[in-house]
């Protein structure tokens, strides 16, 4: 009996050494593919989906580039995510840069600070010609990657920034916005947002009219951040290829606001694009119901304690003591990219890291430098380097061009749109 329990004992401590190894050893074999991961992004456009550096210049220091200089960002406390060096270091070969403003505030006001996000990211390519250059079509981006500069496009984060007008959206479209993500947290007069209540299951008449108007003018529709049935409706009306330009696996990790895999499927069908994030809390499984437990907690604490919130501060104290989150990986953003690969192709996948967006991040992919260990691990799984070129540029080329074709033909045969829903005294 003893002898089996040493046996025993001896056989979980010789697999807990191994499994120590096998991470290490993980890590040493993804520095082997390193370079060559670095060679790939230097030959195309290392895309990426989202960032929202825009909205930490707005926070920090008022757009003030006085203030804040993009050449270090590392000295800030707490330190941002992206600055030159570091977009250089990870071969950030084109960025859409995000242009968010809350979906909290009145839809006129969302409008004016949508300009200011917008006016920011014209005075970062003009404060700095030679690390970016403005970006409006597919071409652009392969002639400013050329130049050896980081191709700078614009992405609007939510409808509520229109304020019920295709009129606003044309001007938006004027000013070089090329994406515009549906919704942000909000549900909207025409569409239905993951992180509220559904209205209209999915899209109304008019958010029809915003995605055909989207599909003329050459704006891509992006499907982050809106629920499962606004994705269908978005993607049966689109004849243009879709984009999620910040999104993971529902099938992995059950944040609902990532995508089901039959709107995977759709994506494929469509021509579209997944771009994979580093949102932990859309990465991990574990996290996410690490913070589902939390908030159930606090809204019990809350029921209890009504009116004294010393108590349940004390309470969560406790609660966050006794339960350590779990972090997210590195590898774990990998396994989101091997889901969507084995089910509909490497030909729909590229990247939308969140940096500066989110507070926190995957062990392994802390800053903008990050990114070729991302391609380095996909290398060490297996992947072509054929694949690494299509998940790093080369899809997210081929959806530009796809709305750009469409676009082309539709403003021959299709006048602007003159539907409103604007209240007109
Ligand atoms: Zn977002």
């Amino acid at each position: 009996m003893l002898n089996n329990y040493k046996r025993l004992l001896s056989v979980l401590l010789i697999s807990a050494m191994f499994m120590g190894c096998a991470s290490l050893s993980a890590q040493t074999d993804r520095d082997d593919y390193r370079q060559q991961a670095i060679e790939i992004l230097e030959s195309v456009p290392l895309f990426d989906g989202h960032n929202d550096v825009p909205w930490q210049y707005r926070n920090r220091v008022g757009y003030k580039f006085s203030e804040l200089d993009f050449y270090d960002t590392t000295h800030l406390d707490p330190p941002m995510h992206t600055d030159i060096p570091r977009l250089r270091e990870g071969r950030v070969g084109a960025q859409w840069w995000s242009v968010y403003v809350s979906a909290n505030i009145s839809e006129p006001e969302a409008v004016k600070q949508t300009m200011e996000q917008i006016d920011f990211v014209h005075r970062l390519v003009e404060r700095y010609p030679d690390h970016f250059e403005l970006a409006l079509t597919a071409d652009d981006v392969e002639r400013v990657f050329a130049d050896g500069k980081i191709a700078s496009l614009i992405g609007m984060e939510g409808g509520h920034s229109i304020n019920n007008s295709l009129a606003v959206l044309r001007m938006f479209y004027e000013l070089g916005a090329r994406y515009m993500t549906i919704t942000h947290g909000r549900t909207l007069d025409w569409a239905d947002a993951a992180g509220d209540d559904p209205q209209h299951d999915g899209l109304t008449e008019f958010g029809e009219e915003v995605i055909r108007e989207m599909n003329r003018l050459g704006m891509l529709v992006d499907l982050s951040h809106v629920t499962p049935a606004t994705m269908r409706d978005a993607i049966r009306v689109s004849e243009a290829p879709v984009m999620f330009s910040h999104s993971n696996a529902l099938a992995l990790s059950g944040h609902p606001r990532n995508v089901p895999d039959d709107v995977l499927e759709l994506t494929a069908e469509n021509g579209g694009i997944v771009m994979v994030t580093f949102v932990e809390t859309f990465t991990s499984e574990e996290r996410r119901q690490h913070f589902a437990e939390r908030a159930a907690y606090q809204r019990k604490m809350e029921y209890l304690n009504p009116g004294i919130p010393d108590v349940v501060r004390d309470k969560m104290r406790a609660w966050d003591e006794e339960n350590e989150a779990p972090k997210s990986t590195l590898e774990q953003v990998a396994d989101h990219i091997d889901h969507i690969r084995d089910l509909i192709g490497a030909e729909y996948i590229g990247i939308g890291g969140d940096y500066d967006g989110i507070s926190t991040l995957p062990l392994g992919l802390e800053d903008v430098s990050t990114y070729p260990d991302l391609f380095a691990e996909l290398l060490r799984r297996g992947y072509t380097e054929d694949e690494i070129r299509k998940i790093a540029g080369l899809n997210m080329l081929r959806v530009m061009r796809g709305a750009e074709e469409v676009s082309d033909r539709l403003r021959s045969v299709r006048e602007p749109s003159e539907i409103l829903i604007t209240d007109f005294e």
